[in-house]
């Protein structure tokens, strides 16, 4: 099964860099959502390609986005 992810990002925090979209191989995020401030901001546009490598996390210079792994559960 692929490993899938999911990320939050902090509309407030984010300064529209764009280097989360730049170094995300899954090409998860894309530019173009007006923020808070009136700039683009990054906006999470493909999730279901996700895999929570935690790229973006560590890229971002803002601390802007946060990154969670789904991990299977063994059935009960
Ligand atoms: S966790 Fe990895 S795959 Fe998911 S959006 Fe961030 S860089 Fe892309
Ligand atoms: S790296 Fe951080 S600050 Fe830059 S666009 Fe992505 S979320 Fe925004």
């Amino acid at each position: 099964m692929p490993k899938k992810g999911e990320i939050i990002i902090d509309e407030r925090l984010c300064k529209g860099c764009a280097l989360c979209v730049m170094f995300c191989s899954k090409k998860c995020i894309s530019m173009g959502k007006i923020g808070p401030g009136g700039i683009p901001i990054a906006h999470f546009s493909d999730p279901e390609a996700c895999t929570g490598c935690g790229v973006c996390g560590w890229m971002c210079p803002d601390m802007a986005i946060e990154v969670y792994e789904y991990v299977a559960r063994r059935p009960l």
